[in-house]
């Protein structure tokens, strides 16, 4: 009987993950797990919530109650919380930047971790940014996607200004490299490259062009698994 096969994606905002990781999991038939879409729903509790931001032992009980659920396909999937669907509330730019915030509460972090093993553990293509290093550590495969920090507040860019058309693209580029830089320097599971991670720079490559590479990995790694 094969074991589950776990695909771990890492890396800063807007490197493609979500893109890649929903086609790695089209075309492998696996289960796809966005991970930041769980702190996102995660910032929207407490948003709605009388709970106060800063106040990390209330949010991260909230974090431990809440219910939160990924559901459908890679394509259309849904995040419901406490059974509500919240898959566009999450994406709106106060939930991004308390997303960011309250993801660096240690127990915020152990509460989501918990879910996301147990969601992940018949096999899964997970995207995050602790994925190999924390939540899935002896993953099968490991990848960490970059790019230079203007083509990612590019295509991040596009997508914010699709939903709110006064958005600049110098806010994005600042908010988003505050961002990455509170991921990368938090103390609990930072933003890192998993020792065993395969690099990708998709500066100046097309997805088809990092998805079949990642591919490539991929099926390396099976050949090797089998013998
Ligand atoms: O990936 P996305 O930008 O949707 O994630 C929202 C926020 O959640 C990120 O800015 C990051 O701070 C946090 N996050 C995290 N660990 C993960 C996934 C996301 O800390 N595994």
């Amino acid at each position: 009987m094969s074991r589950p096969l776990i695909i771990a994606i890492d890396g800063p905002s807007g490197a493609g993950k979500s893109t890649l990781g929903r086609m790695l999991a089209r075309e492998l038939n696996l289960l796809y797990i966005d991970t930041g879409s769980m702190y996102r729903a995660v910032a929207l509790a407490v948003m709605e919530s009388s709970v106060s931001s800063n106040d990390d032992v209330a949010v991260g009980s909230l974090a431990a109650q809440v219910s939160i659920d990924l559901r459908g396909d890679p394509d259309s999937m849904e995040v419901t919380l406490e059974g509500g669907d919240v898959t566009e509330a999450i994406r709106s730019e106060e939930v991004t930047h308390l997303s960011s915030i309250i993801s660096a509460i240690p127990e915020v972090r152990r509460a989501m971790v918990e879910r996301q093993r147990e969601m992940g553990k018949r096999g899964a293509v997970l995207n995050g940014r602790d994925i190999g290093t924390v939540v899935f550590p002896n993953a099968d495969v490991k990848f960490f996607l970059t790019a230079v920090p203007e083509e990612r507040a590019k295509r991040r860019f596009v997508e914010e200004h699709a939903q709110d058309s006064s958005v600049s693209f110098d806010e994005t580029f600042a908010d988003m490299s505050e961002r990455d830089q509170r991921d990368a320097t938090r103390a609990d599971s930072p933003l890192a490259t998993a020792q065993d991670a395969v690099v990708i720079d998709s500066t100046g490559l097309s997805v088809n062009e990092v998805f079949e590479r990642m591919m490539v990995v991929i099926r390396e790694r099976l050949e090797n698994t089998k013998s």
